[in-house]
Protein backbone atom coordinates (compact mmCIF):
# COMPACT_ATOMS: atom_id res chain seq x y z
CA UNK A 1 0.00 0.00 0.00
CA UNK A 2 1.09 3.26 -1.07
CA UNK A 3 2.19 6.03 1.79
CA UNK A 4 0.47 9.08 2.88
CA UNK A 5 3.08 11.05 0.86
CA UNK A 6 2.76 8.98 -2.08
CA UNK A 7 -0.78 9.58 -1.74
CA UNK A 8 -0.86 13.51 -0.86
CA UNK A 9 1.76 13.68 -4.31
CA UNK A 10 -0.76 11.34 -6.20
CA UNK A 11 -3.95 13.27 -5.43
CA UNK A 12 -5.27 10.14 -3.55
CA UNK A 13 -5.11 12.11 -0.36
CA UNK A 14 -6.21 15.47 0.55
CA UNK A 15 -3.92 18.58 1.39
CA UNK A 16 -2.88 21.96 0.70
CA UNK A 17 -0.70 21.85 -2.64
CA UNK A 18 1.08 25.47 -3.20
CA UNK A 19 3.31 24.32 -5.49
CA UNK A 20 3.83 21.02 -8.05
CA UNK A 21 6.09 20.23 -11.32
CA UNK A 22 7.34 17.28 -12.10
CA UNK A 23 9.20 16.27 -9.09
CA UNK A 24 8.55 18.08 -6.43
CA UNK A 25 5.22 18.76 -4.72
CA UNK A 26 4.63 21.30 -1.74
CA UNK A 27 2.00 21.59 0.68
CA UNK A 28 1.36 23.00 3.80
CA UNK A 29 2.15 21.26 7.40
CA UNK A 30 -1.43 19.79 8.68
CA UNK A 31 0.27 20.62 12.37
CA UNK A 32 2.49 23.62 12.16
CA UNK A 33 5.19 24.17 14.39
CA UNK A 34 6.08 27.56 13.01
CA UNK A 35 4.02 30.70 11.47
CA UNK A 36 5.46 28.90 7.78
CA UNK A 37 5.34 25.24 8.01
CA UNK A 38 5.58 23.81 4.47
CA UNK A 39 6.84 20.66 3.39
CA UNK A 40 8.60 20.20 0.14
CA UNK A 41 8.10 16.24 -0.97
CA UNK A 42 9.83 14.22 -4.24
CA UNK A 43 7.23 12.44 -6.26
CA UNK A 44 9.54 9.40 -6.14
CA UNK A 45 9.25 7.58 -2.85
CA UNK A 46 12.14 7.43 -1.19
CA UNK A 47 12.37 6.47 2.13
CA UNK A 48 14.77 8.94 3.77
CA UNK A 49 17.92 10.97 3.88
CA UNK A 50 19.68 7.29 4.95
CA UNK A 51 18.45 5.98 1.80
CA UNK A 52 19.70 8.40 -0.85
CA UNK A 53 21.96 6.79 -3.31
CA UNK A 54 24.06 8.05 -5.97
CA UNK A 55 21.15 8.86 -8.37
CA UNK A 56 19.11 11.37 -5.99
CA UNK A 57 21.75 13.83 -6.09
CA UNK A 58 19.65 16.03 -8.73
CA UNK A 59 16.79 15.28 -6.56
CA UNK A 60 17.95 16.84 -3.41
CA UNK A 61 19.17 19.63 -4.74
CA UNK A 62 15.89 20.35 -6.24
CA UNK A 63 14.06 20.11 -2.98
CA UNK A 64 16.49 22.86 -1.17
CA UNK A 65 16.22 25.17 -4.80
CA UNK A 66 12.25 24.86 -4.68
CA UNK A 67 12.36 25.12 -0.76
CA UNK A 68 14.13 28.65 -1.50
CA UNK A 69 12.27 30.20 -4.09
CA UNK A 70 8.68 28.96 -2.26
CA UNK A 71 10.42 31.16 0.40
CA UNK A 72 11.18 33.59 -1.36
CA UNK A 73 7.57 34.06 -3.29
CA UNK A 74 6.06 34.48 0.65
CA UNK A 75 8.68 36.80 1.47
CA UNK A 76 10.41 35.04 4.13
CA UNK A 77 13.42 36.99 5.12
CA UNK A 78 14.67 34.05 7.23
CA UNK A 79 13.79 29.97 7.60
CA UNK A 80 14.88 26.81 8.39
CA UNK A 81 15.10 24.00 6.67
CA UNK A 82 14.87 20.18 8.67
CA UNK A 83 15.42 16.92 7.51
CA UNK A 84 14.43 14.51 10.23
CA UNK A 85 15.73 11.42 9.38
CA UNK A 86 14.57 8.21 10.86
CA UNK A 87 12.50 7.90 14.09
CA UNK A 88 15.64 9.07 16.86
CA UNK A 89 16.08 12.11 14.64
CA UNK A 90 12.34 12.56 15.21
CA UNK A 91 10.98 11.34 11.16
CA UNK A 92 7.31 10.26 11.47
CA UNK A 93 6.67 9.63 7.65
CA UNK A 94 9.39 6.81 6.00
CA UNK A 95 9.06 9.32 2.58
CA UNK A 96 12.09 11.95 2.30
CA UNK A 97 10.30 15.62 2.89
CA UNK A 98 12.11 18.66 3.88
CA UNK A 99 10.59 21.12 6.28
CA UNK A 100 10.46 25.18 5.31
CA UNK A 101 9.99 26.88 7.98
CA UNK A 102 9.43 30.46 8.93
CA UNK A 103 7.54 33.27 9.32
CA UNK A 104 8.67 34.39 13.17
CA UNK A 105 9.39 38.07 14.15
CA UNK A 106 12.66 38.88 13.78
CA UNK A 107 13.55 38.73 17.62
CA UNK A 108 11.58 35.95 18.47
CA UNK A 109 13.29 32.75 16.54
CA UNK A 110 12.23 30.11 19.41
CA UNK A 111 14.98 27.91 18.69
CA UNK A 112 18.35 29.84 17.59
CA UNK A 113 21.19 27.20 16.97
CA UNK A 114 24.57 29.13 18.91
CA UNK A 115 26.77 25.74 18.09
P1 LIG B 1 8.48 14.16 10.14
O1 LIG B 1 8.33 14.13 11.64
O2 LIG B 1 9.77 14.80 9.71
O3 LIG B 1 8.27 12.77 9.54
O4 LIG B 1 7.36 15.12 9.62
C1 LIG B 1 6.13 14.68 9.18
C2 LIG B 1 5.27 15.92 9.08
O5 LIG B 1 4.16 15.62 8.28
C3 LIG B 1 4.74 16.42 10.43
O6 LIG B 1 5.15 17.77 10.62
C4 LIG B 1 3.23 16.30 10.29
O7 LIG B 1 2.52 17.35 10.91
C5 LIG B 1 3.05 16.31 8.78
N1 LIG B 1 1.87 15.63 8.26
C6 LIG B 1 1.42 14.40 8.60
N2 LIG B 1 0.33 14.08 7.88
C7 LIG B 1 0.09 15.13 7.07
C8 LIG B 1 -0.91 15.41 6.08
N3 LIG B 1 -1.88 14.53 5.78
N4 LIG B 1 -0.85 16.59 5.44
C9 LIG B 1 0.11 17.49 5.72
N5 LIG B 1 1.09 17.28 6.63
C10 LIG B 1 1.07 16.12 7.30
ZN1 LIG C 1 5.89 7.50 -0.40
Amino acid sequence: MACIFCKITKKEMPSSIIYEDNSVVVFKDINPKAPVHHLVVPKEHIQSIAHLEANHNEIISKLIYTAKDIAKKEGLSGYKLVFNVGREGGQVIDHLHLHLLGGWPSKENPDTCTA
